[in-house]
């Protein structure tokens, strides 16, 4: 095998190639010089690499780098894109790794650049050959914006894996669950007219006044029907973020908008929340004569949800000391999940750093991820135990 650069060398190269994922054009870039260092490192441990592109997004890939082959085996998997920065915020360079009191500082450090410059180092150390079930590590793309990465594989239904370890910085934590993610606008079309005569127009500041009413009395009924004592927000969530309407106090607002999130529990369903939502709308247009519409402002996340009897809880469990539990933000755990993979979210570094300035990654993480990693490898593709055969197998028998 040929030789790599060391663990601190791969990950200031990662954190060298700029790869930001954002909604504003101004922002967003190109993921494949990242795609190409991992490339590049990946093939030379003897890993069979596909680019695969993305729908829609011509700047933007996810690679699939897979050692030895079978239906069962383990996935190792990261996003490629960081967050925006904000430079005047940064007390180094965002881009070029540095090292102060034990600490790797740099835009993805811990969300996640890191974690590939770790799981390459510990596949080198291992040497390994010979894999009863494959090893796969995954790239994907645009996690931090559309998570059009992850949904691509699943519409080509590209990995096939028993499990799947998901770096996320989470303190070395196993996470097993999280909340799914809506986020909506409500539209309420009204009249405009002049203010010394309501009959002039018909305001829609006052309809979406109803149509408030009408969401808490939701958010309220789904609170009564759905807990779960693992979260600690136990219920769903729905947050009004931002209202704007109407132009000027002697006008009758002619229109109003309403954006807000809705962030549902393990076992509720998106799809269903959103008929629901939509089938209390036209009551409040007829009361009103307005008319009202709503729309996605962003594909849905589905919440996330992994048993915690499955074989890999269990084993990060004794890998890591700490016990299976669930977190706020959301992942590409979902879209996993959505693949028949069993998944769990543990990584090195701290959630508390992720998306602010000087990003950075505890030094001392490092040593216990890696043992994570060999743990789960040797379990899971050295051994091929403790399911030597694929899944579809064990559910005929
Ligand atoms: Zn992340």
């Amino acid at each position: 095998m040929a030789a790599l650069p060391s663990l601190i060398s791969m990950m200031s190269q990662l954190i060298a190639s700029p790869s930001i994922s954002s909604s504003q054009s101004n922002w967003d870039q190109s993921n494949k010089g990242v795609i190409e260092l991992l490339e590049s490192w990946l093939s030379s441990q003897g890993f069979q690499c596909e680019i695969m592109p993305i729908p829609g997004r011509p700047n933007n890939v996810n690679l699939i780098a897979t050692l030895g082959s079978g239906d069962g085996g383990l996935v190792l998997s990261g996003h490629t894109d960081t967050v925006p920065y904000d430079p005047d915020r940064w007390h180094s360079d965002p881009f070029k790794l540095e090292e102060r009191d034990n600490k790797l500082y740099g835009l993805g450090s811990c969300d996640m650049k890191g974690f590939f410059a770790i799981v390459i180092d510990t596949v080198q150390k291992m040497a390994l050959t010979n894999l009863k079930q494959p090893l796969i590590v995954l790239a994907t793309a645009d996690e931090e914006t559309s998570m059009a990465g992850a949904r691509a594989l699943v519409s080509n239904h590209k990995i096939k894996a028993r499990y799947a370890l998901i770096g996320e910085p989470t303190s070395l934590t196993p996470i097993h669950a999280h909340k799914g993610i809506l986020m909506e606008r409500i539209r309420v079309t009204g009249q405009s007219g002049h203010s010394s005569n309501p009959a002039l127009g018909n305001n829609a500041m006052e309809a979406m006044h109803a149509v408030m009413s009408e969401l808490m009395r939701f958010r309220n009924r789904l609170k009564e029907r759905y807990r779960d004592a693992s979260f600690v927000v136990d219920y769903p969530t729905m947050n009004f973020g931002c209202i704007h309407g109407g132009d000027s106090a002697n006008r009758i607002c002619g229109s109003c908008d309403i954006d807000f999130d809705l962030r549902a529990l393990p076992g509720m369903s998106n799809q269903s929340l959103i008929e629901e939502i939509a089938k209390i709308l036209p009551n409040v247009e007829q009361q009103t004569g307005t008319q009202i519409e709503i729309k996605s402002l962003f594909p849905d996340i589905p919440s996330f949800f992994t048993p915690t009897e499955s074989d890999i809880i269990k084993t990060c469990e004794k890998l890591t000391n700490n016990a299976a539990s669930s977190v706020s933000f959301a992942t590409e755990g979902p879209f996993f999940n959505q693949l028949g993979i069993e998944t769990l979210i543990l990584g090195p570094g701290s959630i508390d750093q992720a998306h602010q300035p000087n990003e950075f990654m505890a030094l001392e993480q490092i040593k216990p991820m890696q043992q994570v990693l060999r743990g789960l490898i040797e379990r899971y593709c050295v051994q091929g135990t403790p399911f030597n055969q694929p899944k579809d197998e064990e559910q005929r028998v």
